[in-house]
């Protein structure tokens, strides 16, 4: 019986996640038979989503080394193939002037430059892989929800161009009616580039393929269930039908870590459920009704902040934070919450309907950025995983740092925020307690404006 926070409800990898990205993924189909008996390679992965796939590519591509990925479930099944496809940078688990003050100026510009690196990434391995995953829009938009939230949206800007050195742009509610959309909750907006809106199934699935074409091997329905390191230094790693035996394990299961496979990663993580709807196609006139003219992804300034993009087809996904327990009866609530607060957001679009709705889990931590490294205690173990809400750009670059990192037998120059385990969350099983207080708070505060 694995080790949870939340209900196993959220853990059926048997079935897959109905989304609007699963509806429109068209028929990719990728290799990745269930491992069956015993196989041996230089590397095992554990979790196929962006960050495993990502090493795994890197790894067979860059390096020629013989790798294997082991996923529960089918590959994708995890955030990497149901999230909002926004491919920006962010990545801390607070805003950028906190974030300054916490870490310096130094350390948070570093981490800084390192996801646009990562926005590049992405960029670059659809254009070499050619992985089609539709990418829409050019920013992001990070919209003051109230005019005090304008006000720290100054501040920020004067961080982010000032200290560290962004290209940030500020833009007041009228410009930002003109160029991008209005809203009840629209007060102007700061935009940062580079960044864009994707299909993330797809991406996804591209870089399995593209895993698959330059030699690694796959195996989805492989839920790793038993972890042993033997005395003569090979990881014997087993699933319900087979084993793999490597030197060398890349730990990449982010917000779906079973924390007990290895006690080092107990308590380090806070899986937070988000959820998203997608309505209905929107006409013309609804859009007109709400001045949307913008491709570009934007996320508001709420503390239970909401993130939004018009898709390609005119559908509006919408998401935002999930219920706390996983329990299935607090689903259909959540979604009824998203749709009652995007229709207040846009009274224009009242009488859209919402056709697709779904949830999962992001990866929060105790240092508030993600954590990628080797365990001090054994350097065969190397991991990645932490990134927020922004793991599209980050968990492909972490993948890739760790398939270097293992490759050229050196480690790549992290940024100092992110190197080595998280710390562990105090009285960690209390974690999902410290949530809910958390969001009572910030909801409190929110409705206070
Ligand atoms: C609703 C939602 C919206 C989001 N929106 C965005 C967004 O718009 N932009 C953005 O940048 N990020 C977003 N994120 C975050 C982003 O999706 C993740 O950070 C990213 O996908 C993490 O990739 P990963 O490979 O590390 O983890 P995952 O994609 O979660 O993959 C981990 C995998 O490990 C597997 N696994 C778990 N246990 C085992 C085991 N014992 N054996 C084998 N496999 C196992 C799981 O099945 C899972 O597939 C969102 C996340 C969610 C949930």
């Amino acid at each position: 019986m694995r080790q949870r926070l939340y209900d196993d409800n959220l853990f059926q990898f048997d079935s897959p996640q109905a989304s609007y990205w699963e509806a429109t993924a068209g028929e990719v189909s990728v290799n990745a038979p269930p491992l069956q008996g015993d196989e041996s390679c230089d590397v095992v992965v554990i979790g196929g989503g962006y960050t495993g796939l990502s090493a795994a590519l890197h790894l067979a591509r860059d390096h020629n080394i013989d790798v294997r990925v082991l996923e529960a479930g089918h590959i994708g099944w995890g955030a990497s193939g149901r999230n909002g496809g926004f491919c920006c940078p962010g990545g801390t688990g607070v805003g950028m002037k906190d974030f300054v003050k916490m870490v310096g100026v130094d350390d948070a510009r570093q981490f800084y430059v390192a996801q646009l690196e990562a926005v590049e990434l992405v960029r670059q391995l659809g254009a070499e892989e050619g992985i089609e995953y539709q990418a829409y829009g050019s920013a992001e938009l990070d919209v003051a929800h109230t005019e005090k939230a304008y006000a720290s949206l100054v501040e920020a800007h004067a961080i982010a161009t000032e200290q560290l050195q962004l290209s940030n742009e500020l833009v007041s509610a009228g410009e930002c009616r003109e160029r991008f959309y209005d809203s009840s909750e629209q007060f102007g907006a700061m935009i940062s580039r580079p960044a864009f809106g994707l299909h993330p199934l797809r991406y996804c699935l591209g870089l399995a393929n593209a895993a698959l074409r330059h030699g690694a091997h796959l195996h989805s329905r492989s839920e790793v269930l038993s972890w042993q390191k033997a005395d003569d230094g090979m990881h014997h790693i087993s699933t319900a039908a087979g084993t793999v035996r490597a030197r060398k394990v890349i730990f990449s299961t982010n917000g779906f870590m079973p924390e007990d496979l290895r006690r080092e990663f107990y308590g380090r993580t806070l899986p937070v459920i988000s959820a998203i709807i997608v309505t209905s196609p929107l006409s013309e006139e609804q859009r007109a009704a709400q001045s949307w003219v913008t491709e570009h992804p934007a996320i508001n300034s709420r503390r239970i902040l909401n993130y939004f993009r018009m898709l390609p087809d005119n559908r509006f996904l919408f998401g935002g934070r999930g219920h706390t327990t996983g329990h299935r009866e607090g689903e259909q609530e959540t979604y009824t919450r998203l749709e009652a607060m995007m229709k207040k957001l846009w009274p224009g679009w009242t009488e859209l309907k919402v056709d697709y709705s779904w949830h999962g889990l992001i990866c929060m931590t105790g240092s508030m950025c993600p954590s990628v490294g080797q365990l001090e205690d054994d350097d065969s173990v190397y991991f990645a995983y932490g990134y927020h809400g922004n793991g599209v750009n980050n968990a492909s670059w972490a993948g890739k740092q760790i398939a270097d990192w293992i490759g050229n037998g050196a480690s790549p120059k992290l940024p100092n925020v992110i190197r080595g385990v998280s710390r562990r969350f105090p009285l960690a099983r209390f974690r999902l307690k410290y949530l809910q207080m958390g969001i009572a708070l910030s909801s409190w505060l929110d409705r206070r404006g």
